[in-house]
């Protein structure tokens, strides 16, 4: 039997066709991690652009 973690509560997780949730330990986890996904809390560092970006605005006095 194989089992794997959930990958939002760690929980034990028993790996089969008949767990539609797979790797998620239930339907909640799922959707969590998914939420978390469009809620880009999973961010890449350092994507955001530089200061000096030739497409921002330039400032007026
Ligand atoms: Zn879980």
């Amino acid at each position: 039997m194989t089992t794997v973690a959930c990958p939002r509560c760690q929980r034990d997780v028993v790996w089969k066709p008949e767990n539609k949730f797979r790797p998620f330990c239930s339907e909640r986890c799922k959707l969590m991690d998914l939420g978390a996904w469009a809620n880009e809390e999973y961010r890449i560092p350092n994507a955001t652009p530089p200061d000096d970006d030739p497409s921002a605005p330039q400032r007026i006095d």
